[in-house]
C-alpha cells in the first residue's frame, strides 16, 4: 500500500516535503508547489528537487502527487480567472514534469452565475488548451462534494468532461472519500457498488489517486468539511476497507485530514497515527505503551460515555447529530474529538502526555486498536 498525506513545500521545497512525509511514516505524499491558496510560485531550480528525490529514493518513496491550488477555476465565466487557470496549469505541468511526477490533482471548477452545461464546456475548452502542450503529465480531476456551484459531484459530470476533451488519454480521476460521501455516494456500506458504478461511468483505469478524509457531515450534505479518520460520519472501518480495496491497490492514498488542537497556533496533524493504524503497524511504530494507553481510554469511555458503541462510534455520531442544531443558546459547540480530549485531561487519565499524543491515542481508540 502507498499511503501518505498532504505535506508542504516550505523553504527547501521538495526536500522539506519529503522529510515531513518520512516523519509521518508515509510511503507516498502530495504537495502543492507553493501555497494552496495562491498562485505565487518559486522557480523549481530553487526547490531542492534533486535533494528531495534522493531522500525519497533512500526511503522507497516512488510515486507522489501534485495538487493544483484550489483557487484556480477553469469553469469561471470571467475571462481573467479563466486565463489565469489555463496559464497556471500549463506552468504547473512543467513544474510537475521537472520533479518526474505523473499526476496533478485538480478541482474541476465552479460555474458561479452560469449553469452546469456552461461550466463543463468551459472546463473542456480550458483543458484542451492546457493539454495542447505535449507531454506525459496527467491531470486527475477530483470528485467533489457539490457545495455551491462546484462541478464534479457525480461520476457522470467527470465522465462528460473526459469524453468531450481532446487528449483525454491525459485525464484521470482522484476519488476523495469525504467529497464522495458528501456528494451522496454510499461509501460506508456500499463501496463495492460505488466502485462498480465508477467503472461503468468513468472506467477504473482512470482512477489515479485516492484522497482519504472523514467527514463532519452526513451523506449527501454537499458540505466538504474534512475530519480526522474515525472522528466523523464515515468512520475508521469504512476508510480501512477502502484503502485495502482492490480498486485502491498500488494507487497513492493521501490524507488531507485537519490538524487538531485547541489552540489554532499549535495544532498538529494526526497523519502519523492515521497512517500507522490504516497500515496495521501502530504497535511497531508507537510501541506497546501506545496500545496500553488506548486500552485505558477504551475502559474509561465504556464507563464515562453514555452508550459509546463499538470504538465510540455510536457516541461520535450522536454528538455530530446534536451539533447540527447549533442555534441553541449555551449549547456545547465542541466537536467529538475535542470533548473526549477535555474529558481525558479533566480526569487526568493519561498524565505526562501532551495534546498531540493524547489526540493520536483517541484516533487509536476510534480505530479499534
Ligand atoms: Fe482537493
Ligand atoms: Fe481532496
Ligand atoms: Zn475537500
Amino acid at each position: 500500500m502507498k499511503i501518505g498525506s498532504h505535506v508542504s513545500f516550505s523553504d527547501k521545497g521538495l526536500l522539506n516535503a519529503a522529510q515531513e512525509a518520512i516523519s509521518y511514516g508515509a510511503t507516498t505524499f502530495m504537495v502543492y508547489t507553493g501555497a494552496p491558496q495562491n498562485t505565487r510560485r518559486k522557480p523549481m531550480e530553487d526547490q531542492y528537487v534533486p535533494e528531495g528525490l534522493a531522500l525519497m529514493k533512500e526511503h522507497g518513496i516512488e510515486e507522489i502527487v501534485v495538487h493544483a491550488p484550489y483557487i484556480i477555476n477553469l469553469a469561471s465565466p470571467k475571462r481573467d480567472t479563466f486565463r489565469l487557470a489555463v496559464e497556471f496549469l500549463q506552468q504547473e505541468i512543467e513544474r510537475t514534469a521537472y520533479m518526474g511526477v505523473d499526476n496533478i490533482v485538480l478541482h474541476p471548477g465552479a460555474f458561479v452565475d452560469k449553469d452546469l452545461e456552461y461550466g463543463i464546456g468551459r472546463i473542456v475548452e480550458g483543458l484542451n488548451e492546457v493539454l495542447s502542450v505535449s507531454g506525459s503529465v496527467c491531470i486527475a480531476l477530483e470528485t467533489m462534494a457539490g457545495k455551491g456551484t462546484e462541478i464534479g459531484r457525480t461520476f457522470e459530470e467527470l465522465a462528460e468532461i473526459i469524453e468531450r476533451a481532446q487528449h483525454s488519454e491525459r485525464l484521470r480521476v482522484c476519488l476523495d472519500t469525504c467529497h464522495a460521501h458528501d456528494a451522496g455516494y454510499d461509501i460506508i456500506d456500499g463501496f463495492d457498488s460505488v466502485m462498480e458504478e465508477f467503472d461503468r461511468v468513468i472506467g477504473l483505469d482512470r482512477l489515479a489517486v485516492i484522497h482519504i478524509n472523514d467527514s463532519k457531515n452526513p451523506r449527501g450534505a454537499r458540505k466538504d468539511r474534512h475530519a480526522p479518520i474515525g472522528s466523523g460520519y464515515i468512520g475508521f472501518d469504512a476508510i480501512y476497507r477502502i484503502v485495502h480495496h482492490e480498486a485502491a491497490k498500488d494507487k497513492p492514498i493521501i490524507l488531507e485530514t485537519p490538524w487538531i488542537g485547541k489552540d489554532p497556533a499549535t495544532q498538529r496533524p494526526m497523519y502519523e497515527a492515521e497512517i500507522a493504524l490504516l497500515s496495521d503497524n501502530a504497535a511497531s511504530r508507537f510501541g506497546p505503551g501506545f496500545l496500553d494507553d488506548v486500552a485505558r481510554l477504551r475502559a474509561f469511555f465504556e464507563d464515562e460515555l453514555e452508550s459509546p458503541g463499538r470504538n465510540g462510534r455510536r457516541w461520535v455520531l450522536a454528538t455530530w447529530e446534536a451539533l447540527k442544531d447549533k442555534r441553541q443558546r449555551g449549547a456545547d459547540k465542541r466537536e467529538p474529538m475535542e470533548r473526549l480530549y477535555d474529558l481525558v485531561v479533566e480526569k487526568g487519565l493519561l498524565p505526562g502526555l501532551n495534546e498531540e499524543q493524547i489526540n493520536m491515542r483517541l484516533v487509536g481508540y476510534f480505530a479499534g486498536l
